[in-house]
Protein backbone atom coordinates (compact mmCIF):
# COMPACT_ATOMS: atom_id res chain seq x y z
CA UNK A 1 0.00 0.00 0.00
CA UNK A 2 2.95 2.72 0.71
CA UNK A 3 4.02 2.39 -2.73
CA UNK A 4 0.82 4.28 -3.96
CA UNK A 5 2.04 7.53 -5.03
CA UNK A 6 -0.37 10.26 -4.50
CA UNK A 7 -0.88 13.53 -5.77
CA UNK A 8 -2.46 16.80 -3.96
CA UNK A 9 -3.63 19.55 -5.22
CA UNK A 10 -3.90 22.48 -2.79
CA UNK A 11 -1.58 22.84 0.10
CA UNK A 12 -4.37 24.84 2.47
CA UNK A 13 -5.43 23.39 5.72
CA UNK A 14 -7.50 20.02 3.73
CA UNK A 15 -4.75 19.43 1.41
CA UNK A 16 -1.39 19.52 3.57
CA UNK A 17 -3.36 17.81 6.53
CA UNK A 18 -3.66 14.97 4.28
CA UNK A 19 -0.05 14.91 2.79
CA UNK A 20 1.40 15.49 6.30
CA UNK A 21 -0.54 11.92 7.22
CA UNK A 22 0.21 9.84 4.38
CA UNK A 23 3.45 10.89 4.41
CA UNK A 24 3.52 10.33 8.34
CA UNK A 25 2.36 6.61 7.16
CA UNK A 26 5.19 5.94 4.22
CA UNK A 27 3.44 7.50 1.41
CA UNK A 28 5.24 8.87 -1.52
CA UNK A 29 3.31 12.16 -1.47
CA UNK A 30 3.40 15.41 -4.19
CA UNK A 31 1.71 17.70 -2.91
CA UNK A 32 1.00 21.00 -5.35
CA UNK A 33 0.27 24.59 -4.51
CA UNK A 34 -0.91 27.29 -7.03
CA UNK A 35 0.75 30.31 -4.97
CA UNK A 36 3.97 30.95 -3.51
CA UNK A 37 3.35 29.61 0.27
CA UNK A 38 1.35 27.16 2.15
CA UNK A 39 -2.09 27.82 4.21
CA UNK A 40 -4.61 28.44 1.75
CA UNK A 41 -6.63 30.96 3.20
CA UNK A 42 -5.43 30.26 6.63
CA UNK A 43 -1.55 31.28 5.60
CA UNK A 44 -0.01 34.42 7.29
CA UNK A 45 2.30 36.70 6.06
CA UNK A 46 4.79 39.23 6.58
CA UNK A 47 3.74 42.52 6.53
CA UNK A 48 5.83 46.15 7.61
CA UNK A 49 7.85 44.12 9.85
CA UNK A 50 4.31 41.79 11.79
CA UNK A 51 2.85 39.04 10.92
CA UNK A 52 -0.65 38.93 9.88
CA UNK A 53 -3.50 36.44 8.98
CA UNK A 54 -5.83 36.49 5.86
CA UNK A 55 -8.79 38.33 8.68
CA UNK A 56 -9.81 37.34 11.58
CA UNK A 57 -8.52 33.13 11.79
CA UNK A 58 -9.61 31.70 15.27
CA UNK A 59 -8.51 27.89 15.29
CA UNK A 60 -11.56 26.24 17.26
CA UNK A 61 -12.78 22.38 17.19
CA UNK A 62 -14.25 20.17 19.68
CA UNK A 63 -13.10 16.69 17.54
CA UNK A 64 -10.71 15.05 19.27
CA UNK A 65 -8.61 13.70 16.14
CA UNK A 66 -8.35 17.81 15.22
CA UNK A 67 -7.17 18.86 18.20
CA UNK A 68 -4.74 16.50 18.64
CA UNK A 69 -3.01 16.65 15.07
CA UNK A 70 -3.17 20.79 15.73
CA UNK A 71 -1.69 20.09 19.11
CA UNK A 72 0.78 17.54 17.38
CA UNK A 73 2.30 20.04 15.09
CA UNK A 74 1.85 23.30 17.52
CA UNK A 75 3.41 21.80 19.99
CA UNK A 76 3.44 24.59 22.73
CA UNK A 77 3.83 27.22 20.86
CA UNK A 78 0.21 28.84 21.25
CA UNK A 79 -1.11 30.68 23.40
CA UNK A 80 -5.16 31.00 24.43
CA UNK A 81 -6.84 34.38 23.61
CA UNK A 82 -9.43 35.90 25.18
CA UNK A 83 -12.25 36.53 22.88
CA UNK A 84 -13.64 39.90 22.51
CA UNK A 85 -15.96 40.63 19.23
CA UNK A 86 -18.61 43.35 18.56
CA UNK A 87 -21.02 44.66 16.00
CA UNK A 88 -20.92 48.09 15.06
CA UNK A 89 -24.38 49.30 14.16
CA UNK A 90 -25.70 52.61 14.44
CA UNK A 91 -22.77 54.55 15.79
CA UNK A 92 -22.82 51.86 18.74
CA UNK A 93 -20.92 48.83 19.53
CA UNK A 94 -22.50 45.61 20.84
CA UNK A 95 -20.72 42.70 22.02
CA UNK A 96 -21.10 40.19 19.88
CA UNK A 97 -22.47 37.06 20.80
CA UNK A 98 -25.01 39.06 22.22
CA UNK A 99 -25.20 39.89 25.64
CA UNK A 100 -28.96 41.07 26.26
CA UNK A 101 -28.91 43.36 28.67
CA UNK A 102 -25.42 45.50 26.81
CA UNK A 103 -27.97 45.07 23.39
CA UNK A 104 -30.95 46.89 25.67
CA UNK A 105 -29.38 49.27 26.63
CA UNK A 106 -27.89 50.09 23.66
CA UNK A 107 -30.70 49.72 21.61
CA UNK A 108 -32.86 51.78 23.84
CA UNK A 109 -36.14 50.28 25.64
CA UNK A 110 -38.41 51.04 22.89
CA UNK A 111 -36.33 49.59 20.11
CA UNK A 112 -35.72 46.66 22.79
CA UNK A 113 -39.14 46.51 23.90
CA UNK A 114 -40.11 46.00 19.68
CA UNK A 115 -38.07 43.10 19.38
CA UNK A 116 -39.63 41.23 22.44
CA UNK A 117 -43.03 41.63 21.05
CA UNK A 118 -41.71 40.81 17.34
CA UNK A 119 -40.04 37.99 19.21
CA UNK A 120 -43.44 36.65 20.66
CA UNK A 121 -45.49 37.84 17.83
CA UNK A 122 -43.06 34.88 16.03
CA UNK A 123 -43.35 32.55 18.83
CA UNK A 124 -47.12 32.62 18.71
CA UNK A 125 -47.63 32.94 15.36
CA UNK A 126 -44.40 31.49 13.14
CA UNK A 127 -43.69 32.28 9.69
CA UNK A 128 -44.54 29.32 7.10
CA UNK A 129 -41.52 27.55 6.62
CA UNK A 130 -39.69 28.48 3.41
CA UNK A 131 -36.20 27.10 3.50
CA UNK A 132 -34.63 30.84 3.30
CA UNK A 133 -31.88 32.54 6.18
CA UNK A 134 -34.38 35.45 6.59
CA UNK A 135 -37.56 32.67 7.54
CA UNK A 136 -35.16 30.79 9.97
CA UNK A 137 -33.57 33.56 11.69
CA UNK A 138 -36.86 35.48 12.23
CA UNK A 139 -38.70 32.29 13.41
CA UNK A 140 -36.14 32.08 16.00
CA UNK A 141 -35.83 35.52 16.80
CA UNK A 142 -38.34 37.66 15.62
CA UNK A 143 -37.97 39.63 12.70
CA UNK A 144 -36.86 43.20 14.37
CA UNK A 145 -33.73 41.21 15.67
CA UNK A 146 -33.38 39.41 12.34
CA UNK A 147 -33.61 43.20 10.83
CA UNK A 148 -30.73 44.51 13.10
CA UNK A 149 -28.48 41.64 13.90
CA UNK A 150 -28.20 39.60 10.87
CA UNK A 151 -30.11 41.32 7.69
CA UNK A 152 -27.51 43.76 6.78
CA UNK A 153 -24.23 41.93 7.65
CA UNK A 154 -25.35 38.60 5.90
CA UNK A 155 -26.79 40.43 2.90
CA UNK A 156 -22.67 42.26 2.62
CA UNK A 157 -21.59 39.15 2.57
CA UNK A 158 -23.25 37.01 0.38
CA UNK A 159 -24.44 39.77 -2.37
CA UNK A 160 -28.02 38.35 -2.34
CA UNK A 161 -30.94 39.05 -0.05
CA UNK A 162 -31.71 36.99 2.80
CA UNK A 163 -34.46 35.50 1.27
CA UNK A 164 -32.55 34.17 -1.39
CA UNK A 165 -30.01 32.98 0.99
CA UNK A 166 -30.39 29.29 2.59
CA UNK A 167 -31.69 28.23 5.98
CA UNK A 168 -28.41 26.11 5.35
CA UNK A 169 -26.08 28.81 6.55
CA UNK A 170 -28.06 29.70 9.41
CA UNK A 171 -28.56 26.14 10.42
CA UNK A 172 -24.51 25.36 10.44
CA UNK A 173 -23.84 28.22 11.63
CA UNK A 174 -25.89 29.83 14.52
CA UNK A 175 -28.13 26.82 15.37
CA UNK A 176 -27.15 26.52 19.02
CA UNK A 177 -27.61 30.40 19.59
CA UNK A 178 -31.43 30.87 21.08
CA UNK A 179 -32.41 34.28 22.30
CA UNK A 180 -33.27 32.22 25.64
CA UNK A 181 -30.02 30.87 26.15
CA UNK A 182 -28.19 34.34 25.68
CA UNK A 183 -30.50 35.58 28.25
CA UNK A 184 -30.29 32.88 30.96
CA UNK A 185 -26.84 33.45 30.17
CA UNK A 186 -26.88 37.09 30.98
CA UNK A 187 -29.21 36.29 34.45
CA UNK A 188 -28.04 33.57 36.09
CA UNK A 189 -24.31 33.53 35.40
CA UNK A 190 -22.39 36.18 36.73
CA UNK A 191 -19.41 37.41 35.43
CA UNK A 192 -17.55 36.22 38.28
CA UNK A 193 -18.99 32.52 38.57
CA UNK A 194 -19.25 32.00 34.52
CA UNK A 195 -16.63 28.98 33.45
CA UNK A 196 -14.29 30.40 30.81
CA UNK A 197 -15.77 28.09 28.21
CA UNK A 198 -13.70 27.75 24.97
CA UNK A 199 -16.18 30.17 22.90
CA UNK A 200 -14.63 32.69 25.17
CA UNK A 201 -10.92 31.62 24.63
CA UNK A 202 -9.34 29.73 22.01
CA UNK A 203 -5.85 28.67 21.01
CA UNK A 204 -3.95 30.84 18.67
CA UNK A 205 -0.11 29.54 17.59
CA UNK A 206 2.06 32.30 18.11
CA UNK A 207 3.41 33.08 14.86
CA UNK A 208 -0.24 33.06 12.78
CA UNK A 209 -2.58 30.66 11.91
CA UNK A 210 -0.31 30.15 9.13
CA UNK A 211 2.37 28.87 11.28
CA UNK A 212 0.32 25.04 11.69
CA UNK A 213 0.99 24.14 7.87
CA UNK A 214 3.81 25.78 7.59
CA UNK A 215 5.33 23.22 10.43
CA UNK A 216 3.65 20.47 8.38
CA UNK A 217 5.12 21.58 4.88
CA UNK A 218 8.57 20.85 7.31
CA UNK A 219 7.34 17.42 8.60
CA UNK A 220 5.85 16.59 4.83
CA UNK A 221 9.52 17.10 3.43
CA UNK A 222 11.22 15.65 6.19
CA UNK A 223 9.17 12.31 6.07
CA UNK A 224 10.56 12.59 2.00
CA UNK A 225 7.77 13.58 0.06
CA UNK A 226 7.64 17.06 -1.80
CA UNK A 227 5.98 20.10 -1.80
CA UNK A 228 5.49 21.88 -5.06
CA UNK A 229 5.05 26.35 -4.33
CA UNK A 230 4.12 28.28 -7.53
CA UNK A 231 2.68 25.06 -9.05
CA UNK A 232 -0.78 25.76 -10.06
CA UNK A 233 -2.58 22.02 -11.33
CA UNK A 234 -4.71 22.77 -14.63
CA UNK A 235 -6.74 19.33 -14.68
CA UNK A 236 -6.87 16.02 -13.77
CA UNK A 237 -6.92 13.51 -16.10
CA UNK A 238 -9.10 10.51 -16.36
CA UNK A 239 -9.32 7.29 -18.04
CA UNK A 240 -11.65 4.87 -17.95
CA UNK A 241 -13.53 6.94 -15.18
CA UNK A 242 -10.54 6.70 -13.25
CA UNK A 243 -8.08 9.31 -12.27
CA UNK A 244 -4.92 8.36 -13.42
CA UNK A 245 -2.84 11.86 -13.92
CA UNK A 246 -2.67 15.41 -13.10
CA UNK A 247 -1.36 17.99 -15.78
CA UNK A 248 0.21 20.74 -14.91
CA UNK A 249 -0.12 24.91 -16.25
CA UNK A 250 2.89 23.96 -18.26
CA UNK A 251 1.59 20.89 -19.72
CA UNK A 252 3.53 18.88 -18.27
CA UNK A 253 1.46 15.17 -17.13
CA UNK A 254 1.96 12.95 -13.93
CA UNK A 255 1.08 9.64 -13.10
CA UNK A 256 -0.65 8.67 -9.91
CA UNK A 257 -2.12 6.14 -8.12
CA UNK A 258 -4.81 8.78 -6.11
CA UNK A 259 -5.31 12.22 -6.20
CA UNK A 260 -6.93 14.35 -3.92
CA UNK A 261 -8.10 17.67 -4.85
CA UNK A 262 -8.80 20.75 -2.80
CA UNK A 263 -8.47 22.88 -5.98
CA UNK A 264 -12.25 25.11 -6.81
CA UNK A 265 -14.86 22.56 -7.60
CA UNK A 266 -15.73 24.48 -10.31
CA UNK A 267 -12.20 24.39 -12.04
CA UNK A 268 -11.94 20.48 -11.75
CA UNK A 269 -15.44 19.42 -13.20
CA UNK A 270 -14.94 21.88 -15.68
CA UNK A 271 -11.35 20.53 -16.93
CA UNK A 272 -12.29 17.04 -16.41
CA UNK A 273 -12.36 14.96 -19.55
CA UNK A 274 -16.22 13.61 -20.49
CA UNK A 275 -18.12 15.79 -18.13
CA UNK A 276 -21.77 14.68 -19.30
CA UNK A 277 -23.69 17.97 -19.95
CA UNK A 278 -26.10 18.32 -17.17
CA UNK A 279 -22.95 17.79 -14.54
CA UNK A 280 -21.15 20.82 -16.12
CA UNK A 281 -25.15 22.74 -16.23
CA UNK A 282 -25.33 22.04 -12.40
CA UNK A 283 -21.44 23.08 -11.76
CA UNK A 284 -22.29 26.52 -12.95
CA UNK A 285 -24.83 27.37 -11.28
CA UNK A 286 -22.74 26.88 -8.43
CA UNK A 287 -21.64 30.49 -7.08
CA UNK A 288 -18.57 32.10 -5.11
CA UNK A 289 -18.25 34.90 -3.39
CA UNK A 290 -15.07 37.13 -3.75
CA UNK A 291 -12.98 38.96 -0.71
CA UNK A 292 -11.32 41.80 -0.95
CA UNK A 293 -9.00 42.56 2.11
CA UNK A 294 -7.33 46.13 2.94
CA UNK A 295 -4.67 45.69 5.54
CA UNK A 296 -3.25 49.27 7.40
CA UNK A 297 -0.99 50.78 8.99
CA UNK A 298 -1.84 52.84 12.11
CA UNK A 299 0.84 54.36 14.09
CA UNK A 300 -0.90 53.77 17.73
CA UNK A 301 -1.02 51.10 19.83
CA UNK A 302 -3.99 49.34 21.96
CA UNK A 303 -6.26 51.16 19.76
CA UNK A 304 -8.92 49.48 20.15
CA UNK A 305 -10.01 46.07 22.03
CA UNK A 306 -11.46 44.13 19.67
CA UNK A 307 -9.74 40.99 18.41
CA UNK A 308 -12.57 41.47 15.36
CA UNK A 309 -15.30 43.53 14.82
CA UNK A 310 -18.82 42.85 12.48
CA UNK A 311 -20.07 45.69 10.66
CA UNK A 312 -23.38 45.55 10.51
CA UNK A 313 -23.73 49.55 9.93
CA UNK A 314 -25.70 50.44 6.05
CA UNK A 315 -23.46 53.23 5.04
CA UNK A 316 -20.57 51.23 5.42
CA UNK A 317 -19.39 48.52 2.66
CA UNK A 318 -17.04 46.61 4.79
CA UNK A 319 -18.28 44.08 6.97
CA UNK A 320 -15.34 43.10 9.16
CA UNK A 321 -12.30 44.91 11.00
CA UNK A 322 -9.21 42.70 12.50
CA UNK A 323 -7.28 44.13 15.19
CA UNK A 324 -4.32 41.52 14.79
CA UNK A 325 -2.20 43.37 17.78
CA UNK A 326 -4.87 41.63 19.75
CA UNK A 327 -4.48 38.45 19.21
CA UNK A 328 -0.57 37.45 20.47
CA UNK A 329 1.36 40.11 21.21
CA UNK A 330 4.00 38.16 19.16
CA UNK A 331 2.51 38.88 15.95
CA UNK A 332 3.16 42.68 16.55
CA UNK A 333 6.89 41.67 16.90
CA UNK A 334 7.33 45.24 19.37
CA UNK A 335 6.69 47.48 16.78
CA UNK A 336 4.61 50.92 18.08
CA UNK A 337 2.34 50.59 15.14
CA UNK A 338 -1.00 48.10 14.77
CA UNK A 339 -1.70 46.45 11.96
CA UNK A 340 -6.04 46.48 11.01
CA UNK A 341 -7.64 44.28 8.08
CA UNK A 342 -11.25 45.66 6.48
CA UNK A 343 -13.18 43.01 4.71
CA UNK A 344 -15.25 43.58 1.54
CA UNK A 345 -17.17 41.52 -0.38
CA UNK A 346 -17.85 41.20 -3.91
CA UNK A 347 -18.68 39.06 -6.96
CA UNK A 348 -16.21 38.85 -10.21
CA UNK A 349 -18.05 42.05 -11.85
CA UNK A 350 -18.97 43.94 -8.85
CA UNK A 351 -17.33 47.64 -9.35
CA UNK A 352 -15.37 47.50 -6.17
CA UNK A 353 -13.42 43.86 -7.46
CA UNK A 354 -12.42 46.12 -10.55
CA UNK A 355 -11.31 49.13 -8.99
CA UNK A 356 -7.38 49.97 -8.50
CA UNK A 357 -6.19 49.00 -5.21
CA UNK A 358 -5.25 52.71 -4.43
CA UNK A 359 -8.87 53.76 -4.69
CA UNK A 360 -9.79 50.67 -2.21
CA UNK A 361 -7.12 52.14 0.18
CA UNK A 362 -8.64 55.11 0.06
CA UNK A 363 -12.44 53.56 0.90
CA UNK A 364 -10.30 51.35 3.75
CA UNK A 365 -9.11 54.57 5.20
CA UNK A 366 -12.16 56.86 5.06
CA UNK A 367 -14.37 54.06 6.59
CA UNK A 368 -11.75 53.29 9.26
CA UNK A 369 -11.91 56.65 10.64
CA UNK A 370 -16.11 56.58 10.13
CA UNK A 371 -16.54 54.87 12.80
CA UNK A 372 -14.29 56.87 15.50
CA UNK A 373 -12.14 53.27 16.20
CA UNK A 374 -8.66 55.00 15.30
CA UNK A 375 -9.22 58.93 16.08
CA UNK A 376 -7.01 61.14 14.45
CA UNK A 377 -4.18 58.38 14.41
CA UNK A 378 -2.00 58.57 11.36
CA UNK A 379 -2.47 55.73 8.63
CA UNK A 380 0.69 55.54 6.97
CA UNK A 381 0.46 52.06 4.58
CA UNK A 382 -1.94 50.41 2.80
CA UNK A 383 -1.81 46.96 1.25
CA UNK A 384 -5.10 45.09 -1.07
CA UNK A 385 -4.92 41.11 -0.64
CA UNK A 386 -8.03 39.84 -3.31
CA UNK A 387 -9.10 36.59 -2.44
CA UNK A 388 -11.62 34.76 -5.03
CA UNK A 389 -13.73 32.47 -4.99
CA UNK A 390 -13.42 32.73 -0.91
CA UNK A 391 -17.18 32.13 0.12
CA UNK A 392 -19.60 29.27 -1.36
CA UNK A 393 -22.50 31.06 -1.90
CA UNK A 394 -25.51 29.06 -0.61
CA UNK A 395 -28.66 30.01 -2.69
CA UNK A 396 -31.47 28.72 -2.05
CA UNK A 397 -31.59 25.45 -4.44
CA UNK A 398 -27.89 25.26 -4.28
CA UNK A 399 -27.94 21.65 -2.96
CA UNK A 400 -29.31 20.08 -5.95
CA UNK A 401 -26.40 20.90 -8.82
CA UNK A 402 -24.00 19.98 -5.93
CA UNK A 403 -25.44 16.72 -5.64
CA UNK A 404 -25.23 16.22 -9.38
CA UNK A 405 -21.96 17.13 -9.26
CA UNK A 406 -20.90 15.40 -6.14
CA UNK A 407 -22.48 12.39 -7.79
CA UNK A 408 -20.51 12.73 -10.71
CA UNK A 409 -17.30 13.38 -8.72
CA UNK A 410 -17.64 10.07 -6.41
CA UNK A 411 -18.21 7.92 -9.45
CA UNK A 412 -14.74 8.51 -10.58
CA UNK A 413 -12.23 5.99 -8.94
CA UNK A 414 -9.04 6.79 -6.99
CA UNK A 415 -9.91 10.23 -6.57
CA UNK A 416 -10.93 12.22 -3.65
CA UNK A 417 -12.66 15.78 -3.28
CA UNK A 418 -11.80 17.75 -0.28
CA UNK A 419 -11.73 21.50 1.08
CA UNK A 420 -13.78 24.86 1.01
CA UNK A 421 -13.98 25.64 -2.35
CA UNK A 422 -12.46 21.76 -3.31
CA UNK A 423 -16.16 20.70 -2.07
CA UNK A 424 -18.42 24.10 -1.82
CA UNK A 425 -18.38 23.48 1.66
CA UNK A 426 -18.54 26.50 4.20
CA UNK A 427 -15.40 25.27 5.71
CA UNK A 428 -13.66 26.78 9.22
CA UNK A 429 -9.97 25.18 9.45
CA UNK A 430 -11.17 22.24 11.36
CA UNK A 431 -13.61 20.84 8.80
CA UNK A 432 -11.35 21.08 6.41
CA UNK A 433 -8.76 19.69 8.26
CA UNK A 434 -10.85 17.02 9.70
CA UNK A 435 -12.01 16.33 5.78
CA UNK A 436 -7.90 16.10 5.06
CA UNK A 437 -7.76 13.22 7.90
CA UNK A 438 -10.24 11.18 6.75
CA UNK A 439 -9.09 11.32 2.96
CA UNK A 440 -6.08 10.12 4.14
CA UNK A 441 -7.51 7.69 6.67
CA UNK A 442 -9.55 6.46 3.15
CA UNK A 443 -6.58 5.71 1.62
CA UNK A 444 -3.75 4.41 4.35
CA UNK A 445 -6.98 2.34 6.17
CA UNK A 446 -9.07 1.51 3.35
CA UNK A 447 -12.07 3.16 5.36
CA UNK A 448 -15.29 4.57 3.35
CA UNK A 449 -15.71 7.98 4.95
CA UNK A 450 -18.22 9.78 3.45
CA UNK A 451 -16.34 13.14 3.04
CA UNK A 452 -18.81 14.86 1.25
CA UNK A 453 -20.74 14.57 4.52
CA UNK A 454 -18.53 16.95 6.48
CA UNK A 455 -19.84 20.32 7.02
CA UNK A 456 -19.79 22.83 9.84
CA UNK A 457 -22.46 21.21 11.77
CA UNK A 458 -20.46 18.09 11.61
CA UNK A 459 -20.42 16.56 15.39
CA UNK A 460 -19.73 13.18 14.43
CA UNK A 461 -17.09 12.95 16.83
CA UNK A 462 -15.76 10.10 18.13
CA UNK A 463 -14.23 11.85 20.90
CA UNK A 464 -14.93 15.46 22.12
CA UNK A 465 -12.21 17.55 23.27
CA UNK A 466 -11.07 21.47 23.70
CA UNK A 467 -7.68 22.82 23.74
CA UNK A 468 -6.81 24.51 26.77
CA UNK A 469 -3.40 26.20 27.84
CA UNK A 470 -2.33 22.72 29.67
CA UNK A 471 -3.07 21.14 26.59
CA UNK A 472 -5.83 18.42 25.03
CA UNK A 473 -8.93 19.05 27.69
CA UNK A 474 -11.01 15.78 27.09
CA UNK A 475 -15.26 15.89 27.13
CA UNK A 476 -17.90 14.23 27.97
C1 LIG B 1 -11.57 36.26 5.97
C2 LIG B 1 -11.65 34.85 6.46
C3 LIG B 1 -11.80 34.59 7.79
C4 LIG B 1 -11.84 33.28 8.24
N1 LIG B 1 -11.94 33.06 9.59
C5 LIG B 1 -11.81 31.81 10.06
C6 LIG B 1 -11.79 31.56 11.45
O1 LIG B 1 -11.92 32.47 12.27
N2 LIG B 1 -11.62 30.29 11.87
C7 LIG B 1 -11.45 29.25 11.00
O2 LIG B 1 -11.23 28.12 11.44
N3 LIG B 1 -11.51 29.45 9.66
C8 LIG B 1 -11.69 30.70 9.18
N4 LIG B 1 -11.73 30.91 7.83
C9 LIG B 1 -11.82 29.76 6.94
C10 LIG B 1 -10.49 29.09 6.65
O3 LIG B 1 -9.59 30.03 6.14
C11 LIG B 1 -10.76 28.00 5.63
O4 LIG B 1 -11.78 27.16 6.11
C12 LIG B 1 -9.59 27.10 5.33
O5 LIG B 1 -8.42 27.78 4.96
C13 LIG B 1 -10.03 26.16 4.20
O6 LIG B 1 -9.01 25.26 3.91
P1 LIG B 1 -9.00 24.48 2.53
O7 LIG B 1 -7.76 23.72 2.48
O8 LIG B 1 -10.28 23.76 2.43
O9 LIG B 1 -9.05 25.60 1.41
P2 LIG B 1 -8.09 26.83 1.13
O10 LIG B 1 -7.57 27.38 2.39
O11 LIG B 1 -8.85 27.71 0.22
O12 LIG B 1 -6.87 26.16 0.34
C14 LIG B 1 -6.98 25.74 -0.98
C15 LIG B 1 -5.59 25.82 -1.62
O13 LIG B 1 -5.66 25.32 -2.96
C16 LIG B 1 -4.81 26.09 -3.77
N5 LIG B 1 -5.21 25.94 -5.17
C17 LIG B 1 -6.32 26.41 -5.78
N6 LIG B 1 -6.35 26.06 -7.07
C18 LIG B 1 -5.24 25.34 -7.29
C19 LIG B 1 -4.71 24.71 -8.44
N7 LIG B 1 -5.33 24.76 -9.62
N8 LIG B 1 -3.53 24.04 -8.32
C20 LIG B 1 -2.88 23.98 -7.13
N9 LIG B 1 -3.34 24.59 -6.01
C21 LIG B 1 -4.51 25.25 -6.09
C22 LIG B 1 -5.00 27.50 -3.24
O14 LIG B 1 -3.95 28.36 -3.62
C23 LIG B 1 -5.06 27.24 -1.72
O15 LIG B 1 -3.79 27.32 -1.13
C24 LIG B 1 -11.74 32.21 7.34
C25 LIG B 1 -11.59 32.49 5.98
C26 LIG B 1 -11.57 33.78 5.53
C27 LIG B 1 -11.40 34.04 4.09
Amino acid sequence: MENKKIAIIGAGPAGITAAYELSKRGYSVELYEASDRVGGLSKSLDLWNQRVDLGPHRFFSQDTKVNAVWLEVVGKDYKMVDRLTRIYFNKKFYYYPLKPFDALVKLGIWKGFLCGMSYFKQKIAPTRKDGSFENWVTNRFGYKLFSIFFKTYSEKLWGISCKELDEDFAAQRIKKLSLFGAIWSALFKSKGTKHKTLVDQFAYPLEGSGMVYERMQTKIEENGSKVFCSTPINKVITENGTAVALELENGERKEFDHIISSMPITRLVNNLNDTPKEVLDACAELKFRNTILVFLKVEGQDIFPDNWLYIHANDLKMGRITNFSNWVPELNRGEKSTIIALEYWAFNEDQIWNDDDEKIIDLGKEEMRATGLIGDLEITEGKVVRIPKCYPVYRMGYQEPLKKVEAHLSSIQNLSVIGRYGAFKYNNQDHSILMGLLAAENISENKNHDLWEINTDYENYQEKSTITAAGLEQKD
